[in-house]
Formats: structure tokens, sequence, C-alpha cells
């Protein structure tokens, strides 16, 4: 049996790992077209903000491929798929025959029209993978006012940000949006994170976006234009307003294809023996009960598992999953889980604020659907898993609002206990959808 895996990261070497779970001895064959060995893509600020090095930020062992006898070819790109004749066709090389093929291709930055944006610039860039650090790195050597525009502020934007300042830069973050983490925070939190970004030296521009670049004789930026005249000078521009699905090699292939690739619940796409999951994946969205795409390292790794396992021949289902976010901010920590902004007038909202602490629950009737947590994130995994399960808990409203999350506990009936006070409640939801059997294909 030869199973080949597009995607050396997450979601492939999830999906490679449970195939080697349950299969011993077949070939297990990952490609990627980056030359790198499986790195930590969240971490590719922290590269420049010197917290990793070139071997640290590599979060598989180097003999990790050997140990496990997988066969890893990087810097092969699959530019199409034969899924009729069961072959990934690699620009280059050979075409690679395939039994069971995984497609875990993740995000390609997406890149608004802007007057004068070059990514191939020495100076402008995106910020996705390591080679997009190691090119900031280089470009903030050659700046000549110390200036720095990233346009976008979301989770990229931010972490762009950030790894730019500890080069030294004065950075100002340029996003469409009235606040930073614009989709994940609300106005409060927004402002608090805005504020401990000014202080750390990064200026924040809400509400905006950049219309034209400006550049010297060189083709490299000298000023960016807003929206709203305004002009600040820019040494280096990056674009980091997220990513869309990296897919554009599977048109032709049959695979269907609606925003992401289209998967069931084993994690297959509408092509039989060709699986897909991370970036690139539409999945159930617990939360908002609809089909979506969910960019998170924790859902990448849970879809590529659950391939693998059905891959080699062990049935499993994958019950979708939900946003949650997890950051630090100069050291202001931030988790975001499920909906944070209620999408109607029956959610309610309970808050609890003070000088360092933000804490905001989303409740749809007695079930929590979603949270911020600002400050003070102890208790963010009983949270999720509550979330994540659709559990109703109205009644601990209070005690969540003061913080007391952390001595909850859930017990394998879905059961809410609160281990301190030794009292346990029954809150199985029997009245809501099971989503394990939700047929959501
Ligand atoms: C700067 C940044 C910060 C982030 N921070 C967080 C965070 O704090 N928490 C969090 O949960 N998530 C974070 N994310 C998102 C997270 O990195 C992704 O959700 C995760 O990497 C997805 O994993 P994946 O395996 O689906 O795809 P990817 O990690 O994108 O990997 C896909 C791989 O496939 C390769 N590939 C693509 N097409 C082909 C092809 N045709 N042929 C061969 N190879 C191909 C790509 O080059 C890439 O190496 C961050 C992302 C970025 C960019």
């Amino acid at each position: 049996m030869r199973y080949v895996i597009i995607g050396n990261s997450y979601a492939g070497l999830s999906c490679a790992e449970a195939i080697r779970r349950f299969d011993k001895t077949g070939e297990v064959i990952i490609m990627s077209d980056e030359k790198h060995r499986a790195y930590a893509r969240p971490l590719i600020s922290y590269y420049l903000e010197g917290k990793a090095t070139d071997e640290t930020i590599c979060y598989k062992d180097e003999d990790y491929y050997e140990k496990n006898n997988f066969t890893l070819m990087i810097g092969k790109k699959a530019v199409s798929i034969n899924t009729v004749a069961k072959k990934v066709i690699v620009e280059g090389s050979d075409d690679l025959d395939y039994d069971k093929l995984f497609i875990g291709p993740g995000g390609t930055p997406f890149i608004p029209p802007i007057d004068g944006f070059n990514p191939d610039s020495p100076m402008m860039g995106t910020f996705t993978k390591f080679d997009d650090a190691k090119k900031m790195e280089k470009a903030a050597k050659d700046v000549k006012r110390k200036e720095a525009i990233v346009i976008g502020g979301g989770l990229i934007g931010l972490k762009a940000s950030e790894g730019l300042r500890a080069l030294g830069l004065h950075v100002t973050i340029v996003e469409l949006l009235p606040r930073v983490l614009g989709l994940a925070l609300d106005e409060v939190s927004g402002n608090i994170t805005a504020k401990r970004l000014n202080k750390n030296g990064i200026d924040t521009a809400t509400g905006e976006t950049v219309t034209k670049i400006n550049l010297d004789e060189s083709g490299n930026p000298t000023s960016v234009v807003l929206k709203s005249g305004k002009e600040l000078s820019a040494d280096i521009v990056v674009v980091g307003v997220g990513v869309r699905p990296n897919i554009g090699f599977l048109e032709g292939s049959g695979i269907k294809i609606d925003r992401g690739i289209i998967v069931d619940k084993t994690m297959m796409t509408s092509v039989k023996d060709v699986y897909a999951g991370g970036d690139a994946t539409v999945i159930y969205d617990v939360i908002n009960k609809r089909p979506n795409i969910i960019a998170i390292v924790p859902l990448a790794c849970e879809e590529g598992r659950v391939a693998g396992t059905n891959m080699a021949g062990v049935y499993r289902e994958y019950p979708g999953g939900m946003g949650l976010n997890s950051v630090e901010i100069y050291g202001l920590p931030i988790v975001t889980i499920g909906l944070t902004n209620p999408a109607n007038e029956s959610q309610k909202v309970y808050i609890f604020q003070d000088d360092n602490i933000y804490r905001k629950f989303v409740y749809d009737g007695e079930v929590l659907v979603g949270a911020i947590l600002l400050g003070d994130i102890a208790g963010s995994g009983i949270l999720s898993a509550i979330i994540r399960q659709g559990l109703k808990c109205l009644e601990y409203k209070d005690e969540f609002l003061n913080g007391n999350i952390y001595s909850f506990v859930i017990d394998s009936e879905f059961e809410i206990y609160n281990i301190n006070k030794g009292y346990a409640v029954k809150s199985y939801p029997e009245d809501l959808p099971e989503f394990s059997r939700t047929n959501w294909r």
C-alpha cells in the first residue's frame, strides 16, 4: 500500500502518524514544496524575535522521518492530480502513483489589489512561511527610516508586527475593521489589545486601508497612502490579511471544491481514496452549525489524524471543530473561543471587567457558545471543552465571570462538576443535536 501525503505540516504529519499507528509496513511518502523540515508555522515571528532558531522552530526531531519510516520529498510541488490514474503530477519530477492520497496544502496568502505592492521586492512580502520571516530579517537590515507597515490586524498581521518590532522597526498596523483581531475580539478587548501594542511601539490605524505604495527608483517602498489620504513613511510593507485554501492545483481533478476542499465525516473528499484536512478543508463548524473553514493548528491536527486513521482502514468520524485562538501580546494573554460576538438578538452576553482583566461569555439560551478571556486565561481549557460539547451551563455564569472556571470539570457523561464545591449537576444536553452524528456532508 502506498500512501502519498501532500503537505509536510500539521495536517499532513498528523495523518502520516495515524497511518503508521495502524499500518506498520505501508509506504508513506510526504511531499512539500517548502524546503524545510516540518516547522511550527505560528512561531515564524518568534524567529524574528530571537525566541526560536533554525533548529528549535522545527517541531519534529531530525530523525523523525527515518524513525517512522516516512519518505520525505521536500522542495517538490504537486501541480495536479490525476484521480483516475491515481497519480500526483510533480513539477520537474516523475509522476507519483498512490493507493491513498492525503491533501493538506494549507493556505496561501490573500493579497488584495494594492497599487505598488510587489511581493518579489526584497522590502515587501507576505508572512505565512519560514522563508517570509527570513526575508523580513534581511530586509530589516536595509532600512533607512526604520518604518514598517503591516496591512491586516488579524493574527498573522499582529505576529508579523511583533516580529518586525523586535528587529528595531517602528510598525504601523493598517486594519480595515474598527479594531485589531477584529473577527475574534469585540470593541473593548480590541481597544485593550491596541493599547498594549501602542505602548510597545506598534501603532494601529483601524478603519483604514492602504490605497497606494509609493516606490523609489529601485521599486522599494518609501511611503504608503491610506484611504483617509494620510501618508505614512515605509521601508517595509507586509501584507498579512489572511489566507485562502491553497487549492489551485486541484483544478480538473474531479475533487469537489466549495471555497475549500469538501470532505465527508471520515475526511474523504468526493473522490474515493483521496482524503484532505487542515486549512484547505471545509469542515463542520459546531458552533455556527454550518460548513466552514477554520484555519488553526489544533483542528488541522485532528482532521489529519481522523483522515489517516480511515486511510489505514480503521473507521473514525470527525465531529467538527470550532474557532479557538490563544495569543500573548506583550505579556497580555488572550483566548477567544467559539462565537465571541453574538450572531442574533436572542444570544445574551455577560461581561466582567476590571483594570487588568476582561471576561466575556456569549450564551445561546442555557448553552455557552463563545468566550473571550483577556488578562487572565486560567480555565480556558475547560471552557473550550464546555463550549465544544454544547453543554448547558447558564447557572454557572457568575462563577465563570468571577474567574472561577478552573474548578469545573466535565466527566465522561458530559456532566459538569465544580470540584471545589463537590456538587454535581446533571447538564447533559439531551435535547441538543449530537454533533458526532450530524450528517453535514
Ligand atoms: C504567522 C502565523 C501565525 C499563526 N498563529 C497561529 C496560532 O497562534 N495558533 C493557531 O492555532 N494557528 C496559527 N496559525 C495558523 C496555523 O499555522 C495553520 O492553521 C496551520 O499551519 C495549518 O496546518 P496545515 O497542515 O493545514 O497547513 P500548512 O501549515 O499551511 O502546511 C501546508 C504545507 O503544504 C505545502 N504545500 C502546499 N501546496 C503544495 C503543493 N501543491 N505541493 C507540495 N506541497 C504543497 C505548503 O508549502 C506547506 O508546507 C498561524 C499562521 C501563521 C501564518
